[in-house]
C-alpha cells in the first residue's frame, strides 16, 4: 500500500515535533508535513493529494476556522482531527460541529495514528462499497414454501427475512440479525425501520432511500452498520418479490451478508481487528493482551501496576434523550479527552460499550493511580457539546493493582470494574480502590435489589413522622414523613440503604408517588381531627424533581386528599438544583404557584452559597445534621450555623435546623435566632398512631428552653461566696437564681437551660474562672459575663488576662458590699430581659415582615393574572367587535337605557334613512325592536327578519342588549 499523506497545520515547534513522532512507527506508512502559513498552505493544498490533516487549534497566525473553510473548498473528502491544547477554555466545539472528526491532545498525541488509520480507512472501505459489486447471489426461488425458507434461514450465518409486501412490516427475520447488527428482533418487528438506527450515520439516509426505492425488490446495496461494543460491520443487502401463483406479489424476501471479512482483506486491514471504530481506541482484545505482556513485565520489575475501568455515567440517558448518533459523539470525545489526561506510556482503550479500560504500567506506588483518577474527573467536568446541546458527562472509575487484586487480567479487570460499579453507587462521578470486602457487600446489595422489586408498596413500605417545632413558641410546626422498609426477614432497613437503590432501579417514582399520597392522607385525617398539624414535608428525589408527571401528581394528591396546597412543603436538595437549574426552577415556581412550599434539605453538604441559591424560588434552609451536631463543641460549626441563619433571614427565608439531639444544640440554636427545630431532642421519627398521641397531647418544646416573653431572666452564680442573701433576694425578687460550686456543676447549667447573667467567682486554686468565662463565650455568647476579682496575685494575673479578651462585660473589686452587688446583678438581669425581650420582638418583627413580603409577592401575582385576563378580555372583545362589524346581517346594542352602544356596518348601511347612529334611543328610530319581540318575526321597511334579542355583559362592566336580524324575504 503506498504511504499516507498527512498534512499537519503546525508551527515547527515541540508540538509540531511530537505531533510528527506520534505518526511514525505503526505499520502504515505515514509521510507527515508541517504547515504554519496561510499561503503555503492554500498552495500545498491546491498542488498535491492529501489523505488527512491534523489541524492545531492555536496557531495565531493562521485561525482554525479558516484553514477548516479552505479545507473544505478543496479537499472536502479529506478527514480533518484537531491538535489542541490540554486545558483550553473554549474547547472548539464549533469546528467539531462543521466536520472535524475527532481531535488529540498536542501534549499526548498518542491516539494521533490510530486516528488517522480509521479515518482512512472509512474513507478508503466507502470508495470500495460505493463500487458495484461484482458478481450475484442466486435469488431465492419463489417457488420454495415460506415455512422451508424460514427453517433454512434460521440456520445461515446471514440475515434472511421476510416482510410484507403491503405494509412492510417484518414478519419473518432470521437469528442472522441478532449477529449481525446485535440488536434484539423485537424492535425491528415492533418497526421495520429499527434497524435504520444502527446504520452508519453517513449511510443512513441513502439505505433509506434505496429501500423505498425497491419495496418490492431489486434492493442491492452495500453499507456500514455500527453494532454495541465492537463497532463497524460492512453488510452487503438485496431483495426480491415472493408472489403467488397468479403473480401477484405477496412478500419480499431479503438477505444481508456481513461482508467485513472479504473487504478487509481485500483491503489488507487489520485495523478492525485491532482498534475500536468508532474512537480509534484499542479494543478490548488488544487491552487484554497488553496487560498480560505487562503483568509478565511486573513480575520481574517488582513495580505494581494499575489497571481502571472507566464507566460513563447516565450514558443511556443520553443515548435516550439525544439519539444514538449523539451518544457516539459523546463516547468519541470522551475517548478524546480520556488520551488527554494519561501519559504517553498509559494505555487506554475501549472495552466496550460506555466503558474505557487504561492500564498504568511501573506505578511509583498506588497513590499515583488516585491522582490519575481525579485527573480524568477534572477532565472530564468540562461540558461536552453533542448534537448541539452542553451534555454533563461524568465517569465512574473503579481502580485494581496488580498483583494484590488479581494475579491475572481478568481476575484484575473484574475486579475492578466491582470497585467502578461501587464508585457509581457511591454518587458518580468519583473513583474507588477495590477492596476484598466490595465481592460480600454487592452480593449483600444485589438481594437486597432483589427484594425491593418484589416488595409490594403498601405491604412493606411505611412512613414515619418526625416533629418540627417552632423556637418562639415551642408548638409544632409540621411533620416531616420519613419512608421505611419493613423488610420479611431482615426487619426495618434505613431508608439510607434502600432509597439510592430504589433511584436507580427508577422504581423511586412510583414509591415517591405513595408516600406523596400517604402523607398528605395522614395530614388531612390530623387535620380534620382538630389537631395541630399545620403542614407536613415530603423528600423528593432528583428523578421525581425531573419526572414529567411531578406537577400533575402533586396537583392530583391534594385535590383527591383534600389537603390544602399550603400545606405541603416538599424538600430537595441542593444537588437535585445544580443539575438542571432551569429546568428545576421551572418545576418549583410552578409548585409555589399551586401554593405548595419549598424547603432545601441538607444545606451546607453542597458547594453552592445561598447567594446562589437566591434564584430558586425557596420558603426555607434546613441546615444540615452535621453542623448542628458539633455546634456546641466546634466554634467554626456554630459560627457557620450563626452565619448561614443570618443570610437566610437576609434572603427571607426561614431556617430549620436538623438533627438537634441535646438541649445545648438548642439553647445554641435559639440564641442563634434559627425559627423551628428537627431532631430526636424533641422527637424521633414515630409511626403514625404514636404520632397521633404525640399531637393529641399538643406536646411542646420545654418553655425554659425557649426565648418567650414569659420567661424569666436566669442568673447562674459558679464559686461566688458570701453573697448568700443577695442570691435568695434576687429569687424572691422573681428573678431565676442557681448557684454551683464549681465548673463541672456550671459547665452543666450552662448546656442546658439558657443563662441571661452569669456571676463568676474570683480565681483561685482549683477554680479557673478564666476556662469558665470562655466556655460561658462559646456556649451561651449572649450572656452577661461578671467576674469577682480579689487582690491576691493569682487571681490579677488571670483576671488581666481576661479583660483584654472582652469576654468580660463587668469586673467587681473585692471587697464590695451586699448592697453594692445586688445592684449590680439586678441591673444585668433587668438589662437582658430588656434585650431579650428586644430581640424577640425584633424577631417577631422580622416574621411578620416575612410573611408580609410573602404576601406582597402573593398580591402581586394575583394582580399580574388579573391583568393578563383583563388584557385577554379586551382582546376578545376587539375580536367580537371585528366580527360583528364584518357580518352581512344587521346587529344593534344597546346599553341598559336602551341608547344604541353598538352597531355593524349592516345596521347602519340598512337604517340609515331611519337615522340610526351611536347614542340616539333606539325606541326613537327602531321602535319594532322591543325587548320582548316574541318568536323573533319583525318586520321593518317592509322586509320580514328573525330577529334573536339576547341579553349581554360584554367586557365584564358593560350590560345591556344585542340584536341580530336575520332577513327571511321580501313581503311583496
Ligand atoms: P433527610 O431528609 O435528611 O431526613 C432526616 C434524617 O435524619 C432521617 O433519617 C431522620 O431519621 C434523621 N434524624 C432526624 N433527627 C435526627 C437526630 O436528632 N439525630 C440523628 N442522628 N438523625 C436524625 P432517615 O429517616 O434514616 O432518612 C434518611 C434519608 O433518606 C433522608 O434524609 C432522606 O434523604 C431519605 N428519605 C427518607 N424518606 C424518604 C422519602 O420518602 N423519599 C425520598 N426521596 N427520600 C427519603
Ligand atoms: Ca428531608
Ligand atoms: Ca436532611
Amino acid at each position: 500500500m503506498a504511504a499516507l499523506r498527512v498534512l499537519i497545520v503546525e508551527s515547527a515547534s515541540r508540538d509540531g515535533q511530537r505531533l510528527l513522532d506520534a505518526i511514525q512507527g505503526g505499520t502504515t506508512v505515514i509521510e507527515g508535513c508541517l504547515v504554519a502559513d496561510p499561503e503555503i498552505l492554500a498552495s500545498r493544498l491546491q498542488a498535491e493529494q492529501w489523505d488527512a490533516f491534523v489541524l492545531s487549534c492555536t496557531l495565531p497566525e493562521l485561525p482554525a476556522l479558516d484553514a477548516m473553510a479552505l479545507f473544505r473548498k478543496q479537499a472536502p473528502a479529506v478527514p480533518v482531527i484537531l491538535s489542541i491544547e490540554r486545558g483550553a477554555m473554549d474547547f472548539p466545539f464549533e469546528l467539531l460541529e462543521n466536520g472535524a472528526c475527532d481531535f488529540v491532545f498536542k501534549s499526548n498525541p498518542s491516539r494521533l495514528l490510530a486516528v488517522i488509520e480509521r479515518e482512512c480507512a472509512k474513507s478508503s472501505l466507502s470508495r470500495a462499497g460505493q463500487e458495484d459489486v461484482a458478481g450475484t447471489i442466486d435469488s431465492l426461488p419463489a417457488s420454495e414454501g415460506i415455512a422451508r425458507f424460514q427453517q433454512l434461514s434460521s440456520n445461515l450465518p446471514e440475515c434472511y427475512w421476510l416482510a410484507d409486501a403491503e405494509t412492510r412490516a417484518i414478519t419473518f427475520i432470521s437469528a442472522g440479525y441478532e449477529h449481525i447488527w446485535g440488536q434484539h428482533v423485537d424492535a425491528l418487528y415492533a418497526d421495520y425501520r429499527d434497524c435504520l438506527t444502527y446504520v452508519h450515520e453517513a449511510d443512513r439516509e441513502r439505505v433509506a432511500d434505496a429501500m423505498q426505492a425497491h419495496r418490492e425488490g431489486g434492493l442491492d446495496i452495500r453499507f456500514r452498520v455500527l453494532r454495541p461494543g465492537d463497532g463497524l460491520r460492512w453488510l452487503h443487502a438485496r431483495n426480491f418479490p415472493v408472489r403467488s401463483e397468479g403473480g401477484k406479489v405477496l412478500s419480499v424476501g431479503g438477505v444481508a451478508t456481513d461482508i467485513t471479512g472479504q473487504l478487509a482483506s481485500k483491503l489488507n486491514l487489520s485495523y478492525y481487528t485491532h482498534f475500536d471504530a468508532l474512537t480509534a481506541l484499542p479494543n478490548q482484545w488488544m487491552f487484554y493482551d497488553q496487560v498480560q505482556r505487562m503483568i509478565a513485565l511486573s513480575r520481574r520489575s517488582g513495580l505494581p501496576l494499575s489497571v481502571m475501568v472507566v464507566d460513563v455515567d447516565r450514558f443511556h440517558e443520553v443515548n435516550q434523550a439525544l439519539g444514538y448518533a449523539a451518544g457516539n459523539e459523546l463516547l468519541r470525545q470522551m475517548a478524546g479527552r480520556l488520551s488527554g489526561s494519561l501519559r504517553e506510556s498509559d494505555y487506554l482503550c475501549r472495552l466496550g460499550g460506555d466503558v474505557f479500560g487504561i492500564l498504568l504500567p511501573e506505578l511509583a506506588d498506588s497513590q499515583q493511580a488516585g491522582i490519575v483518577a481525579r485527573r480524568i474527573i477534572e477532565t472530564l467536568i468540562m461540558p461536552v457539546r453533542v448534537a448541539g446541546q452542553d451534555v454533563f458527562a461524568t465517569a465512574s472509575i473503579g481502580i485494581g493493582f496488580y498483583p494484590q487484586d488479581g494475579q491475572e487480567v481478568h481476575e484484575l479487570l473484574s475486579n475492578a470494574q466491582l470497585a467502578g460499579a461501587q464508585a457509581k453507587q457511591q454518587g458518580r462521578n468519583s473513583y474507588q480502590t477495590y477492596s476484598s470486602g466490595m465481592q460480600d457487600h454487592m452480593r449483600e446489595r444485589m438481594f437486597l435489589e432483589i427484594d425491593l422489586r418484589n416488595a409490594t408498596l403498601c405491604e412493606e413500605f411505611v412512613l414515619y413522622f418526625q416533629p418540627k417545632v417552632s423556637c418562639a413558641d415551642g408548638r409544632m410546626t409540621g411533620v416531616e414523613a420519613l419512608l421505611r422498609w419493613k423488610h420479611p426477614r431482615r426487619g426495618i432497613v434505613s431508608p439510607d440503604q434502600f432509597i439510592p437503590l430504589l433511584e436507580e432501579t427508577g422504581l423511586i417514582v412510583q414509591v415517591g408517588r405513595w408516600v406523596l399520597e400517604e402523607a398528605c392522607r395522614h395530614a388531612v385525617e390530623w387535620q380534620r381531627a382538630g389537631l395541630n398539624m399545620p403542614s407536613v414535608s415530603v423528600n423528593l428525589s432528583a428523578r421525581q424533581l425531573q419526572s414529567e408527571t411531578l406537577l400533575a401528581d402533586v396537583a392530583t394528591t391534594l385535590e383527591e386528599t383534600g389537603l390544602p396546597p399550603s400545606c405541603l412543603d416538599l424538600e430537595i436538595t441542593e444537588s437535585m438544583l445544580m443539575h438542571n437549574a432551569e429546568t428545576a426552577i421551572r418545576t418549583l415556581s410552578a409548585l409555589k404557584k399551586m401554593g405548595v412550599t419549598i424547603s432545601l434539605d441538607d444545606f451546607g453538604t453542597g458547594y453552592s452559597s445561598l447567594a446562589y441559591l437566591k434564584r430558586f424560588p425557596l420558603d426555607a434552609v434546613k441546615v444540615d445534621r452535621s453542623f448542628v451536631q458539633d455546634i456546641a463543641a466546634d466554634s467554626d460549626d456554630a459560627s457557620i450555623t450563626r452565619a448561614v441563619i443570618t443570610m437566610a433571614h437576609h434572603l427571607k427565608l426561614k431556617v430549620v435546623a436538623e438533627g438537634v439531639e441535646t438541649p445545648e444544640q438548642l439553647a445554641l440554636l435559639i440564641s442563634h435566632q434559627c425559627d423551628v427545630i428537627q431532631g430526636y431532642f424533641f422527637s424521633r421519627p414515630l409511626p403514625a398512631d404514636q404520632m397521633t398521641s404525640v399531637l393529641l397531647a399538643d406536646q411542646r418544646l420545654p418553655s425554659n428552653h425557649l426565648n418567650t416573653g414569659s420567661r424569666k431572666p436566669m442568673a447562674l452564680f459558679v464559686a461566688v461566696t458570701g453573697f448568700d442573701e443577695v442570691i435568695s433576694w434576687l429569687g424572691s425578687e422573681g428573678h431565676r437564681v442557681c448557684a454551683v460550686p464549681d465548673v463541672a456543676g456550671a459547665t452543666q447549667w450552662l448546656s442546658g437551660n439558657l443563662v441571661d447573667v452569669l456571676v463568676c467567682g474570683a480565681p483561685r486554686k482549683g477554680f479557673d474562672s478564666a476556662a469558665l468565662i470562655r466556655l460561658a463565650g462559646e456556649l451561651q455568647p449572649r450572656c452577661e459575663r461578671i467576674l469577682l476579682a480579689d487582690s491576691r496575685q493569682w487571681s490579677r494575673k488571670s483576671v488581666a488576662e481576661l479583660s483584654g479578651s472582652g469576654l468580660v462585660h463587668r469586673l467587681i473589686h473585692l471587697p464590695v458590699e451586699p448592697d453594692a452587688f445586688q445592684r449590680i446583678v439586678d441591673e444585668a438581669l433587668t438589662r437582658r430581659h430588656i434585650s431579650e425581650e428586644y430581640s424577640r420582638l425584633s424577631h417577631e418583627v422580622e416574621v411578620v415582615e416575612r410573611q408580609l413580603v410573602q404576601a406582597e409577592e402573593d398580591r402581586r401575582r394575583l394582580s399580574d393574572e388579573n391583568m393578563a385576563l383583563q388584557a385577554q378580555e379586551r382582546q376578545g372583545y376587539r375580536v367580537l367587535q371585528e366580527v360583528l362589524t364584518a357580518l352581512p346581517t344587521p346587529v344593534i346594542g344597546v346599553d341598559v337605557d336602551g341608547w344604541v352602544a353598538l352597531l355593524n356596518e349592516a345596521a347602519i348601511h340598512r337604517f340609515a334613512e331611519r337615522g340610526i347612529a351611536p347614542g340616539v334611543a333606539l325606541s326613537g328610530v327602531l321602535p319594532e325592536l322591543s325587548e320582548d319581540l316574541a318568536g323573533g318575526r319583525v318586520s321593518i321597511d317592509g322586509i320580514d327578519y328573525c330577529c334573536t334579542s339576547q341579553r349581554i355583559g360584554m367586557a365584564s362592566q358593560a350590560e345591556g342588549r344585542l340584536f341580530l336580524l336575520t332577513e327571511i324575504g321580501n313581503r311583496t
